[in-house]
């Protein structure tokens, strides 16, 4: 029988397979390209190019994709054979060092926010070396950048690329002040993904599914989440066998698969691998999300990816944990058994502390998408203010440090877990709290507003984007400083004293701390409408722009690209919602008052008085009335969106066309409350929730 360790990186190009394929000069200098970043030396190319195609023959693959994360948050792929006639009409498989290096696949089709205008429809892919080839459907997968002919980038790799970049660079100027030399320092991420799974056949009937990935109408099922009794529950079988195979489709991809449990809500589960570098991790996030639909379908399932695709039942959300390390190894949030004499540490929680109180409006924009406003804020998801959870102990420690003390001895102790591996704070001190946006878990940081369904890309260039800039800060002071240690301690008191605001330790659901974020003066915005036009202020495009991350065009086009997404959304729901309160349900209410009016008025021709029955008729009837007038109401507001302004569509979306949708789905869910389920378009929650 094939083990894991067998099966693990089959279908990836990874070090083994190089080492084993490549002439030994090509494997060294591929491998310094994969560690330092370092620039590729041509020649190489080349020589990649044809083991990989060998070992993509070898493995049963006939063609070859550049595969890349172009701006609509899934990845992208145009598939070439390697075919190649030879001159007796017989055929040779060919794949040369050109085609492993650059691609050109048409790009007018991509979200492209206005850069395509000014520039070109062309676009290109580059390889990216440092995240492996791998095979997935008899395909050679090849990460690859995406950029347009002038060289603005139209992908989400190449900025956090660059991001990582970024912060490496500003990392290491700060690790200089503590004699620490490293070849790199480098951004990690583990993403936990949590998702719905509903039957294959149950799906295809809800259209709303279909369209929009989540349920626009549906009343509430008698038993909800209510119970608990769904978290960390027992797997069901067939869930169980579903989650095996994803299991191992991701272990031969190389996705470093760890976890996996039921969720709070029914039909619930979560997946997690166990963290790589952002960049590789994005990757595997992006290939885990498309494995997961993929696997469903073999099982009769259907993955539900969506931030919110029940109301009233919590909704999915992918907390990001993220932290800097050294390519040695070290962890640079480690905070040891003293942490208020860990220096290095202190100096690195400041920049996250600082970059977070400064930039958490960007924070908000990362994660700003019209499916994940359902969530956040919602009782369910950290509210949509941003600040960060330390737990008792390390606020201790800051507070100490602010008071210019030397110790913590009033504090309670920490705890020595015997462990080296292991965080010396107190579990409970740090892992308690769910509610808080950025909590620190230990030894990293749990962003935990990221939808579901995004891409952790975007997100991930933000973290590193903000830090780097806070760790720039810190550098520049430091190079200049006379008294080097001295400096390092202002910094980090300043920091606390200027930012403490931003951490809060309590509970982030309560109504209680948006009245407190607001006295300490942190941003609350509420919806994408009211967050992305943070992403193109003077303070964002400059920001970006100082590390090299997105030039101000950039940074314009990415924002364009989000408000028309979430506005199309929103658009595609209203559209989807009138088709199916018109042909759907309506026309059900109606047969269904019928078949009573006919049943009550053979009664009463048989002197039978049924005035309960009248009571349920006119219920009906009068709901159906108001059903018909709310899909009246929407549709008229359909007519007149305004079209000039984007931001000014999706203001109109948020302020009038979802409060309508919100009225009819009121109306309709309660009118399916009492038709009869025989009379009842579609399956509801119950079924799709609880038969799996
Ligand atoms: P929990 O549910 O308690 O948050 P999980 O085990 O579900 O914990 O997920 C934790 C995630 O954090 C995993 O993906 C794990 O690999 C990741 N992780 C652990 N240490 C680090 C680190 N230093 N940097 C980034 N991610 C990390
Ligand atoms: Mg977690």
């Amino acid at each position: 029988m094939e083990t894991v360790a067998d099966i693990f990186g089959s279908k990836v190009f990874n070090l083994t397979t190089m080492k084993a394929r490549l002439p030994k000069e090509t494997y060294k200098s591929l491998v310094e390209t994969i560690r330092k970043g370092t620039k590729l030396d041509p020649g190489v190319a080349e020589v990649v190019a044809n083991a990989m195609k060998d070992w993509a023959i070898e493995n049963g693959c006939t063609h070859y994709t550049h595969w890349f994360q172009p701006m609509t948050g899934v990845t992208a792929e145009k598939h070439d054979s390697f075919i190649c006639p030879t001159d007796d009409g017989r055929v040779v498989m060919e794949f040369s060092g050109k085609e492993l290096v650059m691609g050109e696949p048409d790009a007018s089709s991509f979200p492209s926010g206005g850069l395509r205008a000014t520039f070109e429809a062309r676009g290109y892919t580059a390889w990216d070396p440092t995240s492996y080839a791998f095979i997935k459907d008899k395909t050679l997968c090849i990460p690859t950048t995406f950029f347009s002919y002038s060289g603005e980038v139209l992908d989400k790799k190449t900025p956090l690329l660059r991001s990582m970049e970024a912060v490496n660079k500003q990392a290491q100027r700060v690790l200089k002040y503590f004699n620490i030399e490293t070849e790199r320092v480098v951004s990690y991420v583990g993403p936990e993904q949590e998702y719905f799974l509903t039957d294959a056949e149950l799906y295809k009937k809800r259209k709303d599914l279909m369209m929009t990935g989540r349920t626009l109408f549906g009343a509430p099922p008698a038993k909800g989440q209510e119970l608990e009794d769904h978290y960390f529950g027992q797997i069901k079988d067939r869930v169980a066998a579903f989650m095996k195979d994803v299991d191992e489709e991701l272990w031969k991809l190389g996705v470093l698969a760890k976890t996996k449990h039921n969720e709070v809500a029914p039909a619930q589960h979560e997946i997690a691998p166990i963290f790589s570098t952002s960049n590789i991790g994005s990757d595997h996030n992006q290939l885990t999300m498309e494995i997961l639909k993929r696997v469903a379908a073999h099982h009769g399932l259907v993955c539900l990816l969506h931030e919110k695709p029940y109301e009233g039942i919590n909704g999915s959300g992918k907390h990001n944990n993220w932290s800097l390390g050294t390519a040695e190894g070290l962890n640079l949030f480690k905070p040891g058994k003293k942490p208020i004499e860990n220096k290095m540490f202190l100096i690195f929680l400041s920049a996250v502390i600082k970059a977070v109180d400064e930039y958490a409006t960007l924070l908000r924009v990362a994660v700003a998408t019209a499916g994940n406003d359902h969530r956040l804020g919602a009782n369910e998801a950290p509210p949509a203010i941003v600040s960060i959870f330390l737990g008792t102990d390390l606020t201790n420690v800051l507070t100490a440090i602010k008071n210019g003390e030397k110790s913590t001895d009033n504090a309670t102790p920490f705890l020595e877990t015997g462990v080296d591996s292991l965080p010396t704070l107190r579990k409970d001190s740090t892992d308690r709290n769910r509610t808080s946006p950025f909590a620190f878990t230990g030894n990293r940081f749990e962003f935990r507003m990221p939808g579901s369904a995004q891409s952790i890309s975007g997100i991930n260039i933000i973290i590193n984007t903000i830090v780097a800039d806070a760790l720039c800060d810190f550098a520049d002071e430091l190079d200049k400083a006379d008294d080097k240690d001295k400096c390092i301690d202002e910094i980090i008191r300043n920091t606390i004293k200027d930012h403490e605001r931003i951490i809060f330790n309590g509970n982030g659901y309560s109504e209680e701390w948006v009245e407190e974020a607001a006295r300490r003066g942190l941003p609350n915005l509420k919806t994408t409408a009211d967050a992305l036009p943070e992403f193109v202020s003077e303070k964002s495009i400059n920001l970006f722009a100082k590390h090299g991350v997105f030039s101000p065009i950039e940074v314009q086009s990415r924002y364009e690209i989000l408000i028309e997404d979430y506005t199309k959304i929103l658009h595609i729901e209203m559209l989807t919602m009138l088709e199916i309160a018109q042909q759907e349900i309506t026309p059900a209410c109606i047969s269904y008052a019928n078949s009573l009016a006919e049943g009550i008025s053979v009664k009463k021709s048989l002197n039978i008085e049924v005035p309960s029955e009248v009571a349920v008729l006119k219920t009906i009837s009068d709901g159906t009335e108001k059903l018909i007038e709310k899909t009246k109401e929407l549709k008229e507001i359909s007519k007149t969106i305004p079209e000039d302004d984007a931001l000014e569509t999706a203001q109109y979306y948020k302020n009038t066309v979802i409060p309508c949708m919100n009225e009819l789905r009121a109306v309709a869910d309660s009118l399916e409350t009492v038709v009869s389920k025989d009379y009842w378009p579609f399956p509801t929650y119950t079924d799709l929730l609880y038969r799996i």
